[in-house]
């Protein structure tokens, strides 16, 4: 069987081919055709010996996984559902701006974690991606993205904020991120590439040393009442630990704030004390806030705060020094907002809560 280039890391295709008799620097040749060329056909990769691009077709291939559909909004955002076989699909999402393009990656078919106000989470969960289904995303956009009028590749930015929970998908996530970091691969810098959790402690810990990029974490609530209702994780990991993991992770991160998102639920999480109460909660923790207005889908049971009442959220924190923004809604008319990716989930059968539970993560 051919082994998928794009499922296996630098190191161990570097020992592969060593094995086989061949330089390992050819290695990182194949890497740079593969991922700043873009090219797949190992006969146009024209600085490697013959010899070495007959074992490679022999024992390797490129595969990706196949667009469903290809939309565009009118506000240029764009997304993409990938078959990932069995009948599941996951969705990506490309949100161009004047300076940059940030590309919106899934890390998982589904969600376990069932926070309540979103919508991947009630799809259910199915399996984990791996590292090709996930660099594939990236991949396949900067691809895809017209990019005639610039001289670099389109995705100058990566959020993991598509489907699912990263870190729940730790050693895929990270061998992913190494090869959007990595020169001889994508280059970008830790601070354009940002893992979004819903705070999985141990998890925050590990990446502080394993990988350290920008990070966000889903707060949502002030308080451990709220969140453990919201965001049912909180029950495993409440907020005085998930806290103590962020100060930990700013020893070592990229940037020296967290991003705390924070989704603005119509009476429940965005009343004033509310606001007030999260001021306490951080005033340790150098952060940002990035306020969420609701997406609706259907049968959430969930309304958008007012506009007005988001405004004067937003002011409390801002008045207490903390910068504070709020999230454009991004393509709307094609379903691309966060929390709005639902994919195509089959098999919900929820394993890695199960795992959780079992203590085995
Ligand atoms: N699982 C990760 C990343 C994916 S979700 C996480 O939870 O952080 C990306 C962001 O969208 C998270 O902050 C998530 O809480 C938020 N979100 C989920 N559903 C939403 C909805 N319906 N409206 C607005 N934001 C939502
Ligand atoms: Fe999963 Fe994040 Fe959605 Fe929660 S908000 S269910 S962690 S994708």
């Amino acid at each position: 069987m051919l082994i998928n280039l794009l499922d296996i890391d630098l190191d161990t295709f570097q020992s592969q081919i060593a094995k086989a008799g061949h330089q390992p620097y050819r290695a990182k040749q194949l890497w740079r055709w593969l991922f700043k060329e873009e090219l797949t056909d190992f006969d146009l990769m024209t600085d490697l010996a013959k010899d070495f691009r007959l074992f490679l077709s022999n024992n390797y291939e490129v595969t990706f996984p196949s667009v469903k559909f290809d939309h565009t909004s009118t506000d240029g955002t764009r997304k993409w559902l990938f078959d990932v076989g069995t009948s599941n699909a996951i969705e990506t999402v490309f949100i161009p701006e004047k300076s940059r393009g940030t590309l919106c990656i899934s890390s998982q078919v589904g969600c376990a974690l069932e926070c309540t106000f979103c919508s991947t989470g009630r799809q259910g969960f199915n399996r984990n991606l791996n590292q090709a289904e996930i660099i594939s995303q990236l991949w396949m956009a900067n691809k895809m993205i017209d990019s005639t009028s610039s001289q670099h590749k389109p995705v100058t930015n990566v959020v993991m904020m598509g489907m699912g929970e990263p870190l729940a998908n730790y050693d895929n996530v990270v061998s992913a991120l190494k090869i959007m970091l990595d020169d001889k691969a994508y280059g970008l810098s830790r601070r354009r590439v940002t893992v979004s959790t819903s705070g999985l402690v141990p998890a925050i810990e590990k990446l502080k040393n394993d990988c350290p990029v920008s990070l966000a974490i889903s707060l949502h609530a002030p308080n451990d009442f709220i969140r453990d209702e919201i965001v049912p994780i909180n029950k495993k990991y409440p907020l005085k630990a998930l806290l103590a993991s962020c100060d930990s992770y700013l020893e070592n991160a990229p940037r020296d704030f967290i991003t705390f998102e924070y989704v603005m639920l119509k009476g429940v999480n965005d009343q004033l004390e509310h606001a007030l109460e999260l001021v306490k909660l951080v005033k340790n923790t150098p952060c940002k806030f990035n306020l969420i207005p609701f997406n609706p889908f259907p049968k959430s049971g969930y309304e958008c705060s007012d506009r007005s009442q988001i405004l004067a959220f937003q002011k409390i924190l801002m008045d207490h020094e903390i910068i504070t923004t709020i999230r454009k809604t991004r393509g709307d008319d094609i379903d691309a907002a966060c929390g709005q990716l639902a994919g195509d989930v089959k098999d919900k059968t929820k394993r890695t809560i199960r795992l959780i539970q079992e203590g085995k993560r």
